[in-house]
């Protein structure tokens, strides 16, 4: 009897320690692997978890600093440099100065934007290479036809089809023919490009119409810095456009300082609640 009751006492200390070892691995495992998706740590910077919601086919994991891709490649957040001025983190960002602006939806924005503030601008080019091509044959590659406004237009553009952009596309042509009136064709009726493999004026960075992720519609009711020579910000395009791109991710250019009214991009990482 004496000697079941010894055995019997072991066994459950064991069992009792085993279970605790199991429960700390466990804790310190979920702390140092957060999956793209709905749990979310804190320690975190929440610019990368938007990204890895935002880019689920794409990306895996985020440490404090780090963002993993499912293919092994490692991203920094934070490159170290300080103080990096507004055209410094244009031509030369890391993933935390792009995400450093936030993006306000819808018509109630801070309007006129401020200077230099203009939410999306500042791109880290190779985070959106990888994904949507890093050549123009890469690019063409990902590109579907999309059927744009068929009563109104009646146009067949090409968007990138990674990351669902050109699904996207088609989910804001359908919400304008359906929602929107008459006055509002003609901002729309045509378009001035979707892809076309190029760098911004003046720049040695990729455009995202290189990427086949942004659309422009009519440039005659459209407003840009480079063409009127000063920075007094203008804007002739109607919310009820710009609020349907954004609810479908779409990010607007007539909401950056160096403003481009014309210009619609997919940046699902800065328009999500
Ligand atoms: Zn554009």
């Amino acid at each position: 009897m004496n000697l079941f009751i010894y055995i019997f006492t072991i066994i459950s200390l064991y069992a009792c320690g085993d279970s605790g070892n199991r429960t700390n691995f466990s804790n310190n495992d979920v702390n140092k692997k957060v999956i793209a998706g709905d749990t979310i740590k804190t320690n975190i910077p929440a610019g990368l978890q938007k990204l890895l919601k935002a880019y689920p086919d794409f990306l895996e994991k985020a440490d404090e600093n780090n963002l993993y891709w499912k293919d092994g490649t490692v991203m920094v957040w934070d490159d170290g440099i300080k103080d990096k001025s507004h055209d410094e983190m244009l031509d030369n960002p890391d993933l935390e100065d792009m995400m450093s602006q936030q993006y306000v939806k819808g018509a109630n924005w801070d309007e006129p934007p401020a200077e230099n503030f203009e939410p999306g601008r500042i791109r880290y080019e190779p985070f959106f290479t990888k994904m949507y091509g890093s050549s123009s044959g890469e690019v063409q590659r990902n590109l579907v036809n999309v059927s744009w406004l068929p009563s109104i237009c009646g146009c067949t553009i090409q968007f990138n089809n990674v990351n669902g952009a050109a699904d996207k596309m088609r989910e804001v042509s359908d919400e304008i023919e359906a929602t929107l009136g008459a006055q509002f064709h003609k901002y729309v009726s045509k378009t001035a490009g979707t892809f076309n493999w190029r760098k911004i004026a003046g720049t040695d960075r990729l455009s995202t119409h290189a990427f086949g992720t942004s659309i422009d519609i009519n440039t005659k009711y459209s407003n840009y810095w480079q063409w009127d020579g000063n920075m007094v910000w203008k804007n002739q395009i109607p919310m009820e456009i710009v609020e349907i791109f954004e609810k479908h991710g779409f990010i607007w250019g007539g909401k950056w300082y160096h403003y481009d009214t014309m210009h619609f991009e997919y940046r699902p990482e800065l328009t999500m609640e």
